[in-house]
């Protein structure tokens, strides 16, 4: 056994592998109560992250440690792949029951979004019998080989897209490099051109592009898409990893646009901090054939219980409603900021999925350089919040707290939001404070 002496950042660093972390600051974790996170030494973090958006009722919270505790106690086997089990099929009924559309439909789990938008692209390929897919730049789907194939960020350009992927832009409100009409044209000569539209199964969505800024879809655009894809028989799959299930300031983000997605995917906030996917479909395109896509603990009863917690709560609690007032708080003390600090240029999002997208220069929009970004974390790393940063140019602070906060914990982050950005124009954070933390 290798046991290093020191910090849990240093012993963490010695042997955890480093190709596969996104660490922004130097924080690390023993625990975490609520909308809190507990770092070694037993400081509380108040986290406007939740974890990348998993941990959406916050940690520990009573009605997941109840249902996890039963179902680990009394455990309905470890495998639906094996045996059907209680809290798997009744979370996959439950989900049914929060998603609009009539028919047969199926439910298929996983652990992970990656994992899902990989099933997702073998179920329309061979439902379809189509081999290309549309979707944008900008977008995350996933780090598997599959759904890293059709994700388009920039941080991926390690890897080779998916043959057969057309990327297409993400039009942005706030800096119209290609506007909706404008994508939509270019798709439009695409399927004239090297793209028949009947050779496309399906496209990919982020209905409000996430790790790519926060950006938040003009009007109409997805809708519009929705009816060229219709007119072409091509697939809609909605991904709602980091948006879905109360997140938006609704059910789900496609609702915003009145979309009809052929698929849905789910992960993140449903596991509530326990791995945990989900893929929605058709019974035509989902029950394709047996083992089609098999994992052996998906759909497990200890995941699935917390899932069915998830839901449970976001429904008795009014996280719904919740998460668009609390959301709108939010948005309006950040805009609040907005008016003391010109390196904020806009503030946006939907329920509590907020962007503070940070320029150089508000007539240019320019971006920060990712140093500006990356110090205002760590400021507040110092200061006591966590958050993240997003966007193609890194200078995209991402509010994505748990559902359950509070509107003092509200009040609370965006102080040290603010704080933190007079300090670092301060001159109180150096480069060298942030150099290890510049992830993306
Ligand atoms: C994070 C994310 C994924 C991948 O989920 P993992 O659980 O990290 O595999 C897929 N799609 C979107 C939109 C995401 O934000």
């Amino acid at each position: 056994m290798t046991i290093i002496a020191g910090s849990l950042k240093d012993r963490d660093a010695s042997v955890i592998a480093d190709i596969g972390r996104l660490r922004f600051s130097p924080l690390s974790l023993i625990g975490g109560r609520g909308s809190r996170l507990t770092e070694e030494g037993g400081r509380q973090i108040l986290d406007l992250s939740a974890s990348g958006g998993a941990a959406s009722l916050g940690y520990g919270h009573p009605a997941i440690v109840e249902a996890v505790e039963k179902s680990v106690r009394d455990a309905a086997g470890a495998s639906l792949l094996l045996y059907p089990n209680e809290p798997a099929v009744a979370l996959a009924e439950r989900l049914l029951g929060t998603i609009p559309g009539s028919g047969q439909r199926r439910v298929w789990f996983g652990h992970s979004g990656s994992d899902a938008n990989d099933c997702a692209l073998r179920v329309v390929t061979a439902a379809t019998e189509r081999q290309r897919i549309i979707s944008f730049i900008g977008s995350y789907h996933g780090n598997l080989t599959g759904s890293m194939g059709i994700s388009g960020h920039t941080a991926m350009t390690h890897t080779l897209p998916r043959a057969g992927t057309l990327l297409l832009p993400y039009p942005d409100p706030f800096r119209p490099e290609f506007s909706a009409n404008s994508v939509l044209e270019l798709l439009d000569y695409q399927f004239r051109t090297t793209c028949p539209p009947e050779q496309v199964a399906a496209v990919f969505i982020e209905p409000l592009l996430s790790d790519g800024g926060l950006i938040v879809p003009p009007t109409g655009f997805l809708a519009q898409l929705q009816q060229r894809c219709r007119q072409h028989g091509i697939l809609i799959v909605v991904d709602e990893v980091k948006v879905g299930l109360a997140r938006t300031g609704l059910m789900h983000c496609f609702q915003h646009e009145c979309l009809e997605p052929d698929l849905v995917v789910f992960g993140k906030g449903f596991g509530g901090g326990l791995p945990l996917s989900a893929v929605v479909g058709p019974a035509s395109i989902m029950d394709h054939a047996p083992a089609f896509v098999l994992q052996t603990t998906a759909g497990n009863p200890i995941s699935t219980a917390a899932g069915g917690a998830v839901l449970k709560v976001i429904e008795e609690d009014n996280l719904v409603e919740r998460s668009q007032r609390m959301g709108k708080r939010l948005l309006d003390r950040v805009s609040d900021l907005a008016a003391k600090h010109a390196i904020i240029g806009d503030v946006r999002g939907r329920g509590l999925s907020i962007g503070i997208d940070l320029v150089k220069d508000r007539g240019t929009r320019e971006a920060v350089p990712v140093t500006t970004t990356a110090k205002i974390i760590y400021r507040a790393y110092q200061l006591g919040a966590a958050l993240y940063y997003v966007g193609l140019r890194a200078n995209v602070l991402e509010l994505v707290p748990p559902l359950i906060l509070t509107e003092s914990e509200v009040d609370e982050g965006v102080a040290i939001i603010g704080q933190s950005i007079e300090d670092v124009f301060a001159g109180k954070v150096s480069d060298a404070d942030v150099l290890p933390f510049m992830m993306w």
